[in-house]
């Protein structure tokens, strides 16, 4: 018999030594967004990565916002996330925490390392401690403040607190070394003062820890065993540990980092798409064409197709970047099985079956999804007058087109073989009827075998039909040219929305509501709209097409 060789990622190797050397009892790790935007593809990543590591070695994993940066954050983000989290399926242990929860032990914290004679109160400007710092080749030098008394420290960061002195005026800074070849280890700012109102704690605090100070301390406190970051934050490790060190933490937690997520000649930046949404380019975050989470729900992705697109892409330490094909690989694999497979007609013209009889219905019953039993029949209903999708008929076809032309005969799916006699066109030579004749004998089920026809073409009952409009979607961005120009803008493709107004689709559809996904045959998977499908008109967003390039290797 093989044996299942299950290989773990580097994360999942420092977790296993981390347990047999009895450094780690129950793992927990956390997902902590700032506040300040949508979440993004690429935070699905990290939470999926720290939700699936607590789940897999039983432990637990904590949601917290990394709110300390008042400025930018809002409330509206917040419930985003939560919604955006939940949405995925990371079911976080206990309540949703809040770093700003923690402002008065990371007080006390600062005080601990003042009083350790590792903090001081620092006078210098901004752009004076920028001068002080040195360069990657050069030490920097000390503060002349560096060697208050422990005294005077703590006097002066109580008044800070206190909020005798102006916003920008006076900093609180770890004394570490100001020849580290590590930046960061440069005596860095933990504190400031900044007269700010805070979403949670209001104007509580004019002073407000930055954030390599505030992290390893939140980690600490909630007893994150594996603090998982992405690789910018490498060179602050030495100063993650310093902290938790300095603080005398019991079990301190451990920063481990791990690559981004890229997505090829996709925008994921929240700054780009602030300004995609500000100027008006996308309909809101929740843009079907950006990938934002709220977006990719909207555009009828599903959590288990994100899971296994992390799946697929996995974990490492180096940046790369991912095809979007991958992810659209993805949503179809999940949808094949789940889904109904109906017809819908996206640019209708008539198909008039001139020996039909004009009053008479049939119901042709019609398996769901030929591959998934499960999923039922269902009736669709047959008649004289039919619309059919404009580029299955041609007058003149070229060699090797087997669908519709003048005296050419197709299957209609699920129904009759059907030959085509004539066609009308308008003044501008568009054609607006097609006329053709079936053959009673060919009907779909009834076993005929008395020919063959190389064409299967998909209808839609005229009479019966549910109009409907559909948006097929693009890159947002012009792949020819890559994503951003010279001076930093963006190559939009003006072709990334098509809206299709007229379209028609099987009586099935009428009592589809926002949020349910199908399969158009020989077209692609599409999803009802949440946003602007109302009662009188449903609205499809494409989520992808049937076809594509991509094979998992
Ligand atoms: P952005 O740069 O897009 O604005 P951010 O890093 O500022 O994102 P945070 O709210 O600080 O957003 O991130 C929350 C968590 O998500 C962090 O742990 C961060 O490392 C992780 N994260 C952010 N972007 C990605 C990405 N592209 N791939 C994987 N993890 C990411
Ligand atoms: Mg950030």
């Amino acid at each position: 018999m093989e044996k299942e060789v299950v290989s773990k990622n580097f994360i999942e190797q420092i977790i296993d030594k981390d347990i047999s050397e009895g450094h780690c009892n129950v793992v927990c790790t956390r997902f902590p967004p700032e506040p300040n935007g949508y979440l993004h593809v690429g935070h699905a990543k990290s939470i999926l990565l720290n939700y699936g590591l607590a789940k897999k070695y039983g432990g637990k994993f904590h949601l917290r916002f990394d709110d300390t940066n008042p400025t930018k954050e809002k409330t509206e983000f917040v419930q985003s996330i939560i919604k955006d989290v939940e949405w995925l399926g990371a079911q976080y242990d206990g309540e949703v925490l809040f770093a700003s929860n923690y402002f008065q032990q990371m007080y006390e914290a600062a005080v601990k390392l003042i009083k350790k004679g590792k903090a001081f109160v620092c006078d210098l400007s901004a752009d004076e401690i920028r001068e002080y710092r040195g360069t990657l080749k050069e030490p920097g030098k000390n503060s002349p403040y560096r060697d208050r008394s422990v005294e005077e420290n703590l006097d002066l960061f109580e008044r800070m607190k206190n909020g005798e002195f102006p916003d920008g005026s006076k900093v609180l800074r770890a004394k570490i070394d100001m020849a580290s070849s590590n930046i960061n280890m440069r005596d860095p700012v933990i504190y400031r003062v900044a007269r700010m109102t805070h979403h949670n704690t209001g104007d509580q605090w004019c002073i407000y820890p930055m954030y390599d100070f505030a992290h390893p301390i939140e980690d600490a406190i909630e007893g994150i065993t594996h603090s998982i970051c992405t690789l910018e934050f490498e060179d602050h490790r030495p100063l993650y540990d310093w902290v938790v060190r300095e603080l005398e933490y019991e079990n301190p937690p451990k920063q481990i980092e791990f690559a981004k997520l890229y997505l090829t000649n996709v925008i994921t930046g929240k700054r780009y798409i602030k300004r995609l949404v500000e100027e008006g380019i996308v309909d809101g975050w929740d843009d079907p064409r950006l990938v934002s989470i709220a977006a990719l729900r909207r555009r009828g992705f599903t959590p288990e197709s994100i899971k296994m697109f992390m799946e697929l892409v996995g974990v490492s330490k180096s940046n790369s970047s991912v095809d979007y094909a991958m992810l659209e690989y993805c949503i179809r694999e999940d949808l094949k099985l789940k889904k109904s497979r109906m017809m819908a007609v996206l640019d209708p013209v008539k198909l008039i079956i001139d020996n039909y009889p004009e009053d008479k219905v049939e119901y042709m019953e019609v398996s769901n999804n030929q591959e998934n039993e499960a999923l039922g029949v269902r009736t669709v209903p047959f008649c004289r007058e039919l619309y059919i999708d404009r580029d299955d008929f041609m007058e003149e076809p070229p060699k090797k087109y087997f669908r519709l032309y003048p005296g050419n005969e197709v299957r209609l799916m699920n129904a009759y073989f059907v030959k085509c006699t004539d066609y009308v066109k308008d003044e501008n030579g568009k054609v607006t009827e097609i006329h053709c004749t079936y053959d009673p004998e060919t009907r779909s089920g009834s076993g005929f075998t008395g020919r063959k026809v190389k064409g299967t073409i998909h209808w839609v009952a005229a009479p019966f039909a549910v109009p409907a409009t559909v948006r097929l979607y693009e890159n947002l961005v012009d792949e020819s040219k890559g994503v951003y120009n010279e001076d930093g803008s963006l190559n939009l493709n003006p072709n990334s929305l098509t809206v299709l107004d007229n379209c028609y689709l099987e009586s099935n559809f009428k009592d589809a509501k926002g949020g349910d996904s199908f399969q158009f045959v020989r077209q692609g998977y599409f999803c009802v709209d949440t946003k602007d499908t109302t009662p009188d008109r449903l609205v499809f967003n494409r989520i992808v097409s049937l076809k594509s390039s991509y094979k998992p290797n």
